[in-house]
């Protein structure tokens, strides 16, 4: 038994409001987190892991990667606390212009105390366009809106109708392939002219620290592409990346990462591009892993205990 390695996903560090499908850890859960693994791991360079895989060589025991993917608007206050703590990651870097459609959604449906005129309309066609049959409250007081800030998106009730059509409007996206022309995905664009920021990309001092990855343009599920979009949403990506960052990406990470988000038209692209890539399937990782569906674990909220209870567990998988 050679010693393995655990990959961790995170995707933001941030102190939040409402997180409706688990993606964000808050900043004080981050700090416990990383200085459990100073003491009880051993965080290791990527340019440790992409040497491993090279030279099919072992790793230190109780060896760990940080990852982070989507690049969100926090990854340069993220990339600085990784730097205070020497600790250097992976940042996989979407470029789409616009905020991702489940931000948007969170933060006007789910924390929004009023729902803007404007909004409550088109929220209210696509509940239709959904299936769905109930009307949004368009007016919360405090305590309703804490309620909404708590759920959800697996949980099985819904304490009112706009975590409801938060459920089904995400269900809808699912299923929608952004490059046929379709009314849904238009109007749900419509409402996202909110620009993303990529300063962190321009910061030198950071992006030499760690290394960037590249996860494609839009964040659509691969496998309902053709060959051809799916090239552009790799590779437009990847070079929107390299003049941004005037060095080359190397790597790269599925969008939501499981096998069924992705084909062999995905892997055989992602080989003409990349040198490594990373899924979002559980696993660990050893000298001898698929270096182009490197398997990694998704870091939820967890206070410092749960997390050593986790980590415990992926290193027992
Ligand atoms: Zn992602």
């Amino acid at each position: 038994m050679w010693p393995k390695l655990v990959i961790l996903c995170y995707h933001r560090v941030k102190n939040y409001k409402s997180d409706p499908v688990n993606i964000t850890v808050s900043n004080e859960n981050f700090l416990n987190q990383i200085k459990f693994l100073k003491y009880n791991a051993k965080i290791i360079h990527p340019q440790q892991l992409f040497d491993s895989l090279k030279h099919r060589q072992n790793l230190p025991k109780r060896s760990v990667l940080l990852t982070f993917d989507d690049g969100y608007s926090s990854y340069g206050e993220t990339m600085q606390t990784l730097i205070d703590n020497s600790i250097s990651a992976i940042f996989f870097i979407s470029s789409r212009k616009y905020k991702f459609w489940w931000d948007v959604l969170s933060s006007r449906l789910l924390e929004a105390k009023t729902i803007k005129d404007i909004d409550y309309k088109i929220f209210n066609k696509l509940i239709k366009m959904a299936g769905g049959n109930f009307k949004l409250e368009k007016e919360l007081d405090i305590k309703a809106l804490s309620k909404i800030n708590q759920w959800k998106i697996e949980d099985p009730n819904f304490p009112y109708n706009r975590c409801r059509a938060y459920k089904i409007i995400a269900k809808k996206m699912d299923e929608i392939n952004p490059y046929e022309k379709n009314e849904f995905f238009f109007m749900i664009n419509n409402i996202t002219k909110e620009k993303r920021n990529f300063s962190y990309l321009f910061n030198n001092n950071l992006i030499k620290y760690h290394t960037i990855g590249a996860h494609t343009i839009g964040h659509y599920d691969l496998a309902n592409l053709s060959y051809e979009n799916q090239k552009e949403e790799i590779e437009g990506n990847k070079s929107f990346l390299e003049t941004h960052i005037k060095e080359k990406v190397n790597v790269f990470s599925y969008p939501f990462g499981m096998q069924y988000n992705y084909n062999d038209d995905t892997i055989n692209l992602v080989k003409n591009n990349f040198q490594f890539a990373f899924s979002g399937f559980q696993g660990l990782v050893h000298k001898d892993s698929n270096m182009f569906e490197l398997p990694r674990f998704l870091v939820r909220d967890w206070s410092k205990n749960e997390f050593q209870v986790r980590l415990n567990k992926f290193f027992n998988i």
